[in-house]
């Protein structure tokens, strides 16, 4: 990296450059700015925020209505921290952000925040739009790519190499999900080499694979598993009554991915999670051996099942699959195995597909306001630092706000 600045002989000395356009970086800069720094942004792909957008396709679920302390418990060990940033710019906060914008935002029935037309694209645009009216400058196809000895940070550009010089830098490059949006971890040798340390990234809210028999696979794979509540065998703490899908693979959708830190650690401790699913979780142990001791006449045994428990083909065809036959004929037992059906999960899905990573930069290396203790001058924000959160909307929250103290120390150098 050593030799003359790049062709468009930028070597300037700019206050605060973000690095990685997601919305952990645009929440830094924006914060910066308004903090009187000059501010540029640069980001390795053609646009701005693309998982953000992808986060859009479901309907964008900016964070949720909870309670301050139900939420901050969301965010596990890494609480303690994160209750720090969200003190700074919490859910209030965003909400405010996002109506300030034009997006004012609703409250959907399971206590989760959307704005108002439920999409990413036009909010999106009308905040780039006001980045740039005050001032905010954007490359785009600028891929950080280590530092010069100068100091000054290197980029790889469609143009060859440019470099910045900055008083401050924020790192904001995401974790190493969905790579071809951007977040691809690339960046973690070149922390690593500067001494900074890093957890091993792992899929979090992902998916889990089990061996279905091909019959399953073929007649349901896709189909919605509904209304069940999911936990690890021997766990007290079983997720909230949700819904997931069942895939040629195994498992994915929102009720694995909230316990999928417990499943993962059990993967990774056990080589195996046992999973248990309640395929009715609104009825009682009693009142289903009671329903399935009735006289079946001369009912085959699956129509006497669906007509006493009022399961549907899928659930069904899953007792039949994880159960041997003849303990479904037993009222006891088949009312167990209804309750707490074991599923045998042998892996994550890989990290590529998840909605989010646990790991990176660990929190330990960093100060209160997101600087590196070991890089002075270089902050960090969003999801490359290690913390993870169910879905909901507390991945975006903790982007956001954490975007926000960074850019708001940094402005301050
Ligand atoms: C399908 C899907 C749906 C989701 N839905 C929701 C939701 O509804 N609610 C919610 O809260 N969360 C949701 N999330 C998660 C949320 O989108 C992420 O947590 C969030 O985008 C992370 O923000 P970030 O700014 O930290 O990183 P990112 O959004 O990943 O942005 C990082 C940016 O850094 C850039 N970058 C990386 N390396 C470099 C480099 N070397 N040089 C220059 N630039 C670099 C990347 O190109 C990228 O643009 C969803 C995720 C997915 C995949």
């Amino acid at each position: 990296m050593k030799g003359q600045p790049g062709p468009s002989g930028i070597d300037a000395t700019h206050h605060v450059l973000v690095v990685g356009a997601g919305p952990a970086g645009l929440m830094a800069a924006e914060t910066a700015r308004r903090a009187g720094a000059s501010v540029t942004v640069c980001e390795q792909m053609a646009s701005p925020a693309r998982k953000f957008l992808i986060a859009g396709k479901g309907g964008l679920n900016l964070t949720h209505s909870e309670d301050v302390e139900a939420f901050v418990g969301r965010y596990r060990e890494a609480a303690h921290r994160v209750r720090t940033w969200l003190a700074a710019f919490g859910p209030a906060d965003l909400r405010q952000w996002a109506s300030d914008l034009g997006y004012p935002t609703v409250i959907g029935s399971s206590g989760r925040v959307f704005p108002h037309d439920y999409k990413a694209g036009p909010l999106l645009r009308a905040w780039l739009r006001r980045l740039r009216h005050e001032g905010v400058r954007f490359h785009f196809q600028w891929r950080w790519c280590g530092w010069h000895d100068s100091g000054a940070l290197a980029f790889a550009t469609p143009a060859g190499e440019e470099r910045i010089r900055a008083d401050a830098v924020i790192l904001a490059l995401g974790g190493m999900s969905w790579a071809k949006l951007g977040s691809d971890g690339r960046w973690l040798p070149l922390l690593a080499a500067r001494g900074i340390a890093l957890a091993p990234f792992a899929p979090s809210n992902c998916g889990f694979e089990c061996a279905w028999s091909a019959h399953l696979v073929e007649r349901h794979a896709g189909s919605p598993l509904k209304s069940v509540r999911l936990a690890l065998a021997g766990d007290p703490d079983p997720g909230p009554k949700g819904e997931c899908v069942v895939t040629a693979h195994g498992l994915e959708g929102s009720a694995i991915y909230a316990i999928s830190p417990r499943l993962r650690a059990a993967i990774a401790r056990e080589g195996r999670a046992e999973l248990r699913i309640d395929l009715a979780p609104d009825r009682s142990s009693e009142t289903l051996v009671a329903a399935l001791a009735k006289p079946r006449g001369k009912r085959t045994l699956g129509e006497h099942l669906r007509r006493v428990t009022g399961l549907d083909r899928l659930k069904l065809s899953l007792l039949h699959e994880c159960m041997p036959r003849a303990s479904l004929g037993d009222p006891d037992s088949c009312a167990a195995a209804i309750k707490s059906l074991p599923v045998s999960l042998t892996a994550t899905r890989p990290i590529d597909e998840a909605i989010s990573c646990a790991g990176g930069v660990r929190l330990d290396e960093l100060d209160d306001g997101l600087q590196l203790r070991r890089l002075p001058g270089v902050w960090c924000a969003g999801e490359m630092i290690d913390w993870e959160a169910p879905t909901g909307g507390y991945l975006l929250t903790a982007c956001f706000a954490s975007g926000f103290v960074a850019g708001r120390a940094a402005a301050r150098t």
